[in-house]
């Protein structure tokens, strides 16, 4: 082998900072405070000077390389700030759901043995009912000023205090390898105990560039992003660091995630891009139909975290001109895999056509290698019928868990997503179901995400999820639960009935039950594990 002579500069986070502050120093960063609820307006070049004074302020602490240094925090400014700061001198940024259990944070964070903690205002509750359990934690702090300083707190460090006690900026930041670790993101556990993913600053930033590409999120230098997806959650995939790589203007909305104030801030700050959950969509355009509103800058989202239902990308894209960019995910992957965008290939396809493309969830992103294989761990072709685990692989996927065992890594170095999958000819990724969640039926597995995204699209129907129970002939047959769209009236034979020549006969759901609402997870999605719980015993109708 001949070695390459090319300079081998560390891919490092601080090393995204430094070249923002210097390429797009006048950029806005935008953000809706979680004290006060104001607007606060900063550029880059600001957010640097205030994130080397942190970084001094966090050595001057005492946090040392390596050190975990946890937020519960809204998106906003200051959390941006602790993302360059703490993984910029060598330590690990450790987010944390708020939405999570007590118990659960304290968990987690005996888990991590977090040393310092960082929250907005809104969590100074919790924090004061936490901190006491977490024996490592040396250093509380909150996010605001002294005039906001919570109650409840008495005894936490005021975060513009600690930030202005440093003089000046004067810091350089220390440069390492660039497979040490930058931040810590425990998985939601709707699929059991929570589990820590350890980025590193090379998994971050490769990462930040491939989330980039064109066909990809396609990020721009005249974009201004607003990620309604949290920073506590995955690093808002991704877009703190590739909004600075690119340049873009970023418009944070703290802790007002309802539809109007989301709109609203779209419309004053000229949002062009967004990411989010699909249900914060359903909430946005609830709001934006109700009161008759146009979106004057919007043009592209991402939705991802849970399938993007069809009936929803058509009325972004059809009504409003928003173009809908369906992803897919996760914790253990940065979290970006795949991605739908067309190729030339689909030039001329017909409505129809497009969006039973668009209700996948897209093509692998260069650095993401995907397999599907069946139960004996063969591998299955992708001819967009044979489905099977999906398993992934690349420079920004988890190798191993921290401080965890477990068997979701094979032998041959790939990760089980734990989803299962059709890839087609085309490489386009469907997801049919997690594996927890799919309904076998008579031996055979039916996709209730398919199902999910028929029914979606009655105009009744508010949300939906299809689940499994226990059937005496069938092993497992699905039953639907709805919630209807208010004033709006179904039938359980009439959301029978829509089925009809959409899917496969024995696919139909055998009954359907209505509720007031779906039980959410921290991160926004369906408890199927508490719907499931909640029907096991579900009585089905004479002749089911
Ligand atoms: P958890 O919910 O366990 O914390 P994540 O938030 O990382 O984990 O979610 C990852 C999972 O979410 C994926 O494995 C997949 O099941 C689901 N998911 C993510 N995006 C999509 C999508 N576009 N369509 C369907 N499922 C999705």
């Amino acid at each position: 082998m001949l070695h390459g002579l090319m300079m081998t500069r560390p891919l490092l986070i601080s090393g995204i900072l430094r070249f923002a502050e210097r390429a797009h120093g006048n950029r806005e960063i935008v953000s809706r405070r979680a004290e006060d609820l104001a607007i606060h307006r900063y550029t880059y070049r600001e957010l640097g000077v205030r994130a080397r004074k942190l970084a001094k302020a966090l050595l001057a602490l005492g946090i040392k390389p390596g050190d975990r240094v946890a937020t519960i925090a809204w998106n906003g400014y200051r959390h941006l700030e602790l993302y360059y700061a703490v993984s910029g001198i060598g330590a690990v940024l450790h987010t944390i759901n708020p939405r999570l259990h007590p118990t659960q944070i304290a968990w987690i964070m005996n888990h991590a043995e977090d040393k310092a903690l960082f929250v907005d205002t809104t969590f100074a509750k919790l924090l004061a009912g936490v901190a006491p359990h977490v024996a490592s934690l040396a250093h509380k702090v909150v996010l605001c000023g002294r005039e906001h300083m919570p109650a409840e707190t008495p005894d936490a460090t005021c975060y513009e205090e600690l930030v202005a006690a440093q003089a000046d900026d004067a810091f350089e930041w220390p440069e390492f390898d660039e497979n040490t670790a930058s931040c810590l993101c425990y998985t939601s556990g709707t699929t059991g105990n929570p589990r820590g993913v350890l980025y590193s600053h090379r998994s971050t930033v490769l990462h930040a560039y491939a989330s980039s590409l064109p066909d990809v999120m396609g990020i721009r230098a005249v974009d201004a992003i607003l990620p309604v997806v949290p920073m506590f959650h995955v690093n808002a995939w991704g877009l703190p660091y590739s909004a600075l790589i690119n340049g873009a203007k970023i418009v944070f909305p703290g802790p007002a995630l309802d539809g109007k104030s989301v709109y609203e801030l779209m419309e004053s700050e000229r949002v062009t891009f967004s990411a989010g959950v699909p249900t914060v969509w359903l909430g946005l355009l609830a709001h934006v139909e109700q009161n008759k509103l146009r979106f004057t800058t919007l043009k592209r989202c991402v939705i991802g975290g849970s399938a993007a239902p069809v009936a929803l990308q058509q009325r972004f894209e059809r009504e409003y001109g928003v173009e809908i960019l369906h992803a897919w995910g996760m914790t253990e992957m940065s979290p970006l895999g795949t991605l739908n965008q067309p190729t030339s290939e689909h030039e001329r396809e017909s409505e129809e056509a497009k969006y039973t493309r668009k209700a996948k969830q897209g093509r692998g992103v260069y650095g993401v290698e995907l397999r599907i294989v069946d139960e004996a761990g063969k591998e299955l072709p992708w001819d967009g019928t044979s489905f099977g685990a999906l398993h992934v692989r690349g420079p920004w996927i988890a190798g191993s868990y921290f401080r965890s065992e477990s068997g979701a890594f094979t032998a041959d170095g790939w990760f089980d997503t734990g989803d299962v999958a059709t890839i087609d000819a085309q490489g386009f990724m469907k997801i049919t179901d997690r594996t927890k969640d799919v309904i076998k039926s008579g031996g055979e597995w039916i996709g209730s995400l398919d199902l999910e995204d028929v029914i979606m699209k009655h105009p009744s129907v508010a949300m939906a999820a299809a689940i499994a129970v226990p059937h005496e002939k069938w092993g497992e047959r699905p039953l639907l639960v709805v919630v209807k769209k208010p004033g709006q009236e179904l039938s359980r034979d009439e959301a029978i009935g829509y089925f009809e020549g959409k899917v496969a006969k024995w696919w139909i759901p055998s009954d359907v039950v209505f509720v007031d609402a779906l039980p959410l997870g921290a991160t926004g999605k369906v408890l199927k594990t508490e719907l499931r719980q909640k029907f096991a015993s579900h009585a089905w109708p004479e002749g089911v």
